[in-house]
């Protein structure tokens, strides 16, 4: 039974679909372990898919941002069409299922911030107790472009990278408190969406870390002077393979995100995909020419 291939392209799944989605895939591969790594602001569970035994990991991490939907429905058929390959014995982008994962575990974190998703996707009823606040927040901006969680804050601004310097930024822009997208919170990992992320990293073993948004084509790789040459030559790679544009992040773009922070702390490669072209939200019925332009690239990054 193929879960979400046939299917998942008609439309937009909501945050209850996307776990019963997660739950049928785990039923229909047993190797495939999932676990809740704790909860949102409002209360719904961050769920986390691992593939693989081995304590070194890579992590893809996905739906940061409520108006980019695409990016956890994009991970979802990752998992399954590896986990297809694996179970069958088979090839995932031309290689071994199996050889590829020699070694090492992929860990896919596909909605970080599941309050955003519900938000963006249904309004400010998506907040649940919440649905004042979010209303008192959101003015007369449209709720489909909403990105932060339930209390306003933007998890992509609230890691601890360069946090004043994008304090700052932020303040030019207007932006100085809880706000649809952009405030970074009262401080770095202020909100339980972000702790999740620094917490697993901090105690597993990832080799590297590839975070998904949406949308441009473009791969993000640098932050710092900490940034490990090799990121430079894996982006090269990912650029070749998926046709995507390198870019160096400008403005309130370049602090306070999961891949500034993962590089900094860890000086380990990361880096952020900005999928499909267009205006956020993306249409679900572009997502399959958007995973098929990345298949490659999720190989290349299981065994570089
Ligand atoms: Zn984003």
């Amino acid at each position: 039974m193929v879960i979400i291939y046939s299917i998942v392209h008609q439309r937009e799944y909501d945050y209850l679909e996307v776990m019963d989605t997660i739950k049928a895939l785990s039923n229909e591969f047993y190797f495939l372990r999932t676990t809740e790594l704790g909860k949102s602001i409002v209360g719904r569970s961050i769920p986390a898919l691992q593939i693989g035994v081995s304590d070194e990991k890579i992590l893809f991490a996905g739906g940061f941002h409520g108006c980019e939907r695409l990016t956890t429905l994009l991970l979802l058929i990752f998992a399954e069409r590896f986990c297809m390959a694996l179970r069958d014995d088979g090839y995932f982008s031309s290689v071994s299922a199996r050889t590829t994962l020699f070694g090492k575990s992929i860990v896919i974190l596909p909605l970080i911030n599941p309050d955003g998703y519900e938000i963006a996707l249904k309004g400010a009823s998506g907040a649940l107790h919440m649905t004042e606040h979010v209303k008192r927040i959101l003015g007369d901006s449209d709720i489909a472009q909403w990105n932060a969680n339930a209390r306003g804050v933007d998890i992509n601004h609230n890691f601890d990278a360069g946090f004043p310097i994008l304090r700052k930024m932020e303040e030019e822009e207007g932006i100085t408190g809880p706000s649809p997208r952009c405030y970074g919170g009262e401080k770095p990992e202020s909100e339980p969406e972000t702790k999740i992320l620094t917490e697993l990293c901090r105690k597993e073993n990832i080799r590297h870390a590839l975070a998904f948004h949406s949308q441009g084509e473009e791969i993000f790789w640098k932050y710092g002077n900490r940034t490990p040459s090799k990121c430079f030559n894996m982006a090269k790679i990912f650029a070749a393979s998926s046709g995507y544009q390198l870019k160096t992040p400008k403005g309130t773009a370049s602090h306070g995100g999961f891949k500034d922070w993962f590089i900094n702390e860890f000086a380990k490669p990361a880096f952020t995909f900005e999928i499909g072209k267009g205006t956020n939200p993306l249409d679900p019925m572009g997502l399959y020419d958007i995973y098929e332009k990345l298949e490659e690239t999720f190989l290349l990054s299981l065994v570089l």
